[in-house]
């Protein structure tokens, strides 16, 4: 089998209730940007990488899959994933202007259409081609309950309603300009919810060490499970000496693109969750290393939905250090075979490939240019 055509795409798909906020970012649509890489046989492969849609960077991503890589990967042979993940990755042209960011981005969504392809080829869920068993119970947290934009009451709500359909861990994001306003809405949330469900809560790379040692400290009293990204997301060290000054557990990994970035983070001990975006890290294959990196440190991983579930479900449930992943839902509608939550854990896929194949209409509904 050969690539014969790489086409790509940009798809904005509106967020819950019209807008979202963290303490970063106001977002209204979900970007995803990828590229469906065409075989010389029947066999498809879909992948893409999450994005604010923000179209003038969006294309960006898209000319780098489409301009930079598509003709890296005619007629190549798409089921050498490992060997072509190289080939791009030390493209001397393509490292010259980006080991991060929109390079790195575009590279994931080559890497998860191929591995698509791979599994389609097999005739197996990717989950079941990495070897899971399928009794595995992926539980689902929910982070589409708690943005900062949000009125109290509104959280609250969101919290009662996402334990009712049987979530039992739910996120809030802080990061205000008064960190005691988000002590004030933790408190609230804590006490409408059963105990024994986990609350997180993310900060978006908000705050300087000082402030984060003050805030994680006071974190205590409401038991939170973990501590998501308190500052900025570079600072390894800082991490460390917050995660020394504190109880509450630290989460991050969102903002990582790479393997050694991980690797400072987890050999520093500045971080006890790790939260790997494949649609970031590398596609499945980098997603891959990261989780067997975490694993040798005997750390968990909770990847980051920045796919909206649909590929980390499949790596989630292949890999021995995941039994939880976060729950958005703003892609379900582009996708033939949906990730879906019931009574809290997902569903387990069934169809061939990694979870990414686009609905016949998905363009046309949501593709922009
Ligand atoms: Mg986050």
């Amino acid at each position: 089998m050969k690539i014969a055509r790489v086409e790509t795409f940009i798809l904005h798909v509106p967020v819950t209730n019209l807008e979202i906020a963290d303490s970063a970012h106001r977002v209204t649509h979900w970007g995803a940007v990828g590229a469906i890489v065409h075989s010389d046989s029947e066999v498809r492969g879909y992948g893409y990488t999450g994005t604010h849609g923000h179209l003038a960077t969006d294309r960006l991503i898209r000319d780098c899959i489409g301009e930079a890589f598509a003709p890296l990967l005619i007629d190549e042979d798409p089921c050498q994933v490992g060997r072509i993940w190289q080939k791009l990755y030390h493209s001397p042209s393509i490292r010259w202007v980006g080991r991060a960011g929109i390079v790195q981005m575009a590279l994931s969504a080559v890497d998860v259409a191929l591995w698509d392809i791979k599994a389609k080829v097999a005739g197996m869920p990717l989950w079941k081609y990495l070897g899971g068993d399928g009794q595995k119970r992926l539980e689902a947290y929910n982070t589409d309950g708690g943005w900062l934009n949000w009125t109290r009451a509104q959280l609250i709500d969101c919290a009662r309603a996402a334990v009712d359909e049987g979530f039992r861990g739910v996120k809030l994001k802080v990061g205000s300009a008064d960190p005691l306003d988000d002590v004030a809405r933790i408190a609230a949330v804590r006490a409408a919810i059963d105990r024994r469900v986990r609350l997180m809560v993310d900060a978006n790379g908000r705050w300087d060490l000082p402030t984060a040692i003050r805030f994680g400290r006071r974190l205590e009293a409401f038991d939170v499970f973990w501590f998501e990204e308190p500052m900025g997301f570079d600072d390894v060290s800082g991490h460390a000496a917050l995660a020394r000054a504190m109880a509450t557990p630290i989460a991050l990994g969102e903002q990582q693109y790479s393997l050694d970035a991980f690797r400072a983070f987890v050999a520093s001990r500045a971080v006890h969750y790790v939260q790997p975006d494949a649609t970031r890290v590398g596609g499945i294959t980098g997603w891959l290393q990261v989780a067997d990196l975490a694993m040798a440190y005997r750390l968990p991983v909770v990847a980051h939905a920045g796919d909206m579930m649909q590929i980390h479900q499949h790596v989630s449930l292949a890999h021995p250090t995941c039994d939880m992943l976060e729950y958005i839902p703003w892609l379900r509608v582009c996708f033939e075979e949906p990730a879906t939550v019931e009574g809290g854990f997902l569903k387990i896929p069934q169809m061939p490939g990694a979870g990414t194949t686009l609905r016949s209409d998905a363009i046309d509904r949501f593709g922009v240019s």
